[in-house]
């Protein structure tokens, strides 16, 4: 989530009874990344204005390449918290 160091706990998935898409599944795969825009060196936590052009653009391609792709910048509290650096394809 935006602002919370690398590494950090995101999601009330346990990671054993409730696993994470960004766990690996049956095919050997992670099917979700989070992206932060890296800018003049440093990671930029709190980029939305990047994020967002980063999410257009990988939208744009994802569909122009027919992958379905989730991003978290559409999600709608309280189903799911807006989480603007997560993509993952959908199941
Ligand atoms: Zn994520």
């Amino acid at each position: 989530l935006p602002g919370k160091p690398f590494g950090s706990t995101n999601t009330n998935a346990d990671g054993v009874i409730h696993k994470s898409n960004h766990q690996v599944k049956a095919d050997g795969y992670g099917h979700a990344v989070d992206l932060y825009p890296y800018v003049n060196g440093k990671v930029d936590y709190n980029g939305d204005a990047a994020l967002i052009t980063i999410a257009d653009h990988i939208m744009t391609v994802a569909k122009d390449l027919k992958i379905a792709i989730t991003w978290g910048g559409n999600w709608k509290p309280p189903v799911a918290p807006v989480d603007k650096p997560h993509f993952e394809l959908k199941q």
